[in-house]
């Protein structure tokens, strides 16, 4: 597919949009791309339909490894405005808009939050701040005046669905609020695949264990494998996560060399499918925090590990005996 991208010249890209612009004459309204399904779901919701909105890294792909294909750069060429988040996070996109020859105004919708830096590598953001749902509101007023500056004729329309998605989103970070405070205090340790809750965890009392950093790119450490494999028996942290677009492979070997539960499947940097109910933002961190509040307050699940410790003592001790007994009654035999 790189090839393919490498091979395509803007001339070829203006032909293939001629061609599927000939299909689409009717659609009149203006072109929204987002880069990925969550803030997609935003300028759907608050453009209530005056706009057509599209997105590029498809769901449950990995945006940190995305390679973008011929059909991205028609969808870029189309654009009238592109959603970013930037602070690293789409790394490919450079390259996709160079190559695309579009027109569209690139707007970075994480204008105004206040970035967490890396602990990794110098001059570097992690760039899940979507995580945060206070940060998903300025994601949002973001998308609104982007709108409101493409299509000024609809300005009051995307205002009044906008402070109405602003409500539910206070009302979700207080959810998130509550269902975190239910969490027995030592208990608040998310283990997951890759460094993509460093956002939710400050907003909301979580400790973060990722097995990966901020991008999926990098191999997994063995003194990370190692590290948390002792928290999870010194705090007795009873679950582990997979995440929706990340190999669960060790995770499970984790989950398996501990004992523990697989919490469930979290959402960072995709939505669902459209049959799930995390298919929209909100629904995603509805159903991440549901996932999280119910598997760190079980009890920590070690019964079977320290079962079979302590079958092993027991069988060790009976069949001593049982050799102990042998022998006596054969040495007194012998005896007699
Ligand atoms: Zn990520």
């Amino acid at each position: 597919m790189k090839f393919l991208l490498k091979s395509c010249n803007k001339s070829l890209v203006l032909c293939l949009v001629s061609f599927f612009s000939l299909k689409t004459m009717s659609a009149e309204k203006p072109m929204v791309l987002s880069t990925a399904s969550m803030w997609n779901d935003m300028c759907e919701i608050i453009s209530g339909s005056l706009v057509q909105c599209d997105f590029i890294v498809p769901i449950g792909s990995d945006p940190h490894l995305y390679e973008p294909t011929p059909a991205d750069l028609i969808k870029v060429n189309k654009a009238d405005i592109i959603l970013i988040n930037g602070l690293t996070f789409e790394g490919w996109l450079s390259k996709l808009i160079d190559n695309s020859g579009t027109k569209a105004r690139i707007i970075q919708i994480t204008k105004g939050i206040k970035p967490i830096e890396s602990t990794i590598y110098h001059n570097a953001t992690d760039p899940h701040a979507w995580m945060d749902v206070e940060n998903a509101i300025i994601y949002s007023e973001n998308i609104y005046k982007a709108l409101s500056d493409l299509d000024p004729l609809h300005r009051e329309e995307f205002h009044f669905n906008f402070q109405l998605y602003k409500k539910d989103l206070q009302d979700l970070h207080n959810y998130v609020l509550n269902v975190v405070a239910s969490i027995p205090l030592e208990k608040r340790v998310l283990i997951t695949s890759h460094d993509g809750f460093r956002y939710f965890g400050n907003k909301y009392g979580l400790v973060l264990e990722p097995l990966q950093g901020t991008s999926t790119e990098a191999d997994v450490q063995t003194a990370t494998l190692l590290r948390i494999n002792q928290l999870i028996k010194d705090k007795k942290i009873p679950a582990i996560f997979i995440e929706s677009t990340i190999n669960p492979k060790l995770i499970e070997q984790i989950q398996k060399e501990n004992h523990i539960l697989i919490g469930g499947k979290l959402y960072a940097d995709s939505l669902g499918d459209s049959t799930s109910m995390s298919n929209t933002y909100i629904g995603m961190i509805r159903h991440n925090i549901d996932v999280i509040g119910s598997a760190l307050r079980k009890e920590f699940n070690s019964s079977e590990a320290d079962q079979k410790e302590n079958n092993s003592f027991i069988y060790f001790w009976i069949t001593g005996f049982y050799i102990f007994c042998f022998y006596s009654l054969y040495y007194i035999n012998r005896k007699r």
